[in-house]
């Protein structure tokens, strides 16, 4: 396998190049400070499970498995928490098994948390009644309330970060190897809400079903069917803050380059992509699977540039292509990069995000994404790959395992007079629990007959 260290390369080489949507810290010594803290704690994953992802994304891209990314758009300090943490687990585990049962093939698992905490914005300031902030940019970096001390970017945030996101991963990893994603006991990821929800018969159905097999399987073999117990997860986020990343970019024994060890699958944002930008340069010395969202502005040759960038030796489980289009510019847009990607025989895996092509402002000021719209988009997806001759091989998705009001439309029909009853999101509005397994379900039933 053609692998080899990337030329001229750092792991702060990034600095020499312009460095989009990164707060300017008011004191560089304090900066320098946190830095040297960061580089002194242990890493929050490891070299091994790094690999061992990589391999499953390879997989995926052979067509061998299909790859679930879903969790907060942004995570808060305040919401680490036992009861968010397991109910965002089970939700995606739900999902896992109805994508398993569904598409007949293993299911990689990805989650957005344990270290999604600095956000990409539209706009660097916000003004309200004449008085103007900076931005607020996710809890790493600074805080939500409409004050100047709270939206002053504070460089300790990163210290917080970082406990927070190992416990995120520490509970997260006790509650797996303890024996709750089992799929012997899918039972164990109830919510509440599963008995009076207009999906729970299909749901059910299918958790019955699997449990028919599993006993069928054991049956057969004579004894527990290995690996039930206990399923992989990962963790990715949008590694934004490049101090922060630099600090966890090492070198372990027994293995060359370098690994960032804050998380198993980083991906660059779409308004980070730029090939001249820190963090494309940042992201071309790391060995970790990586992704880059590709929004609708992108050319074909431009993402050929990309690719030849990120991923020059054609590295299988090296790059995923996360598209974001929108529902309404999805057939115009994707059709010539996948025509593109597939002329040049490059190895990707498609993944597609439909969420935030998909965001609209509500007349009664709430930011929002319509579940049909986003059903759509992903629908159109699964289409425009098959005629392409490519394979939509995972999705990214905005989702938490609370019952909330963010998005409209889904079984319940949220329309935007609910939104009001349940939001919290700080950021983008995500699926909640009911929705986001609708959405599995939608997949299952456009991929999976
Ligand atoms: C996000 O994933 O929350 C995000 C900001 O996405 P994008 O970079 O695609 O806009
Ligand atoms: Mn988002």
């Amino acid at each position: 396998m053609p692998v080899q260290l990337a030329d001229d390369w750092q792991p702060d080489s990034w600095r020499a190049r312009p460095g989009l949507q990164m707060p300017r810290y008011a004191d560089a010594e304090a900066l320098a400070v946190v830095q040297e803290e960061l580089r002194a704690l242990p890493p929050l994953v490891t070299s091994w499970e790094i690999l061992a992802l990589k391999q499953q994304i390879a997989e995926a891209q052979d067509g061998k498995r299909f790859l679930l990314q879903g969790g907060e758009c942004a995570e808060n300090f305040a919401d680490c928490t036992s009861e968010v943490i397991s109910n965002r687990l089970k939700v995606l585990l739900q999902m896992s098994l109805v994508l398993v049962h569904g598409l007949r093939l293993p299911v990689v698992r990805v989650g957005r948390f344990a270290g999604q905490y600095a956000k990409p914005r539209s706009t660097d300031t916000e003004t309200r009644d004449g008085v103007t902030l900076p931005s607020y940019r996710g809890d790493m970096i600074n805080g939500p309330a409409f004050t100047t001390q709270d939206r002053a970017p504070d460089p300790r945030r990163m210290v917080k970060a970082h406990a927070r996101s190992a416990l995120t991963m520490n509970f997260t990893r006790s509650l797996i190897d303890g024996g709750f994603a089992d799929l012997h006991h899918p039972e164990y990821w109830n919510l509440g809400w599963m008995g009076h929800s207009p999906l729970a018969a299909e749901y059910q159905h299918m958790v019955a079903s699997i449990g028919d097999a599993v006993r069928f399987m054991e049956t057969l073999s004579g004894s527990e069917v290995h690996n039930l117990n206990r399923v992989d997860f990962y963790t990715s986020h949008e590694a934004l803050l490049l101090p922060y990343e630099e600090a966890f970019t090492r070198q372990v024994p027994r293995q060359w380059g370098w690994f960032n060890l804050s998380t198993h699958f980083p991906w660059i944002g779409m308004r980070t992509a730029a090939l001249d930008g820190a963090h494309v340069e940042y992201f071309r010395g790391i060995r970790n699977p990586i992704a880059v969202k590709v929004g609708p502005t992108v050319t074909p040759d431009q993402l050929m540039r990309l690719i030849d960038v990120l991923n020059p030796h054609d590295e299988p489980g090296r790059l995923g292509l996360i598209h974001r289009m929108g529902d309404r510019e999805i057939a115009d847009k994707l059709p010539p990069l996948l025509d593109a990607v597939k002329r040049e025989g490059r190895r990707v895996l498609w993944i597609c995000d439909a969420m935030h092509g998909n965001t609209e402002s509500t007349s009664n000021g709430y930011k929002t994404r319509r579940f049909e719209r986003i059903r759509n988009e992903l629908e159109q997806a699964f289409d425009l790959h098959a005629a392409a001759g490519t394979r939509l091989g995972g999705v990214h998705l905005e989702l938490t395992g609370e019952d909330v009001t963010e998005c409209i439309g889904g079984a319940r029909e949220l329309t935007e007079v609910d939104l009001g009853r349940a939001y919290r999101s700080a950021v983008d509005p995500r699926l909640n629990y009911e929705q986001a397994l609708e959405i599995a379900i939608a997949i299952v039933r456009k991929q999976g007959s």
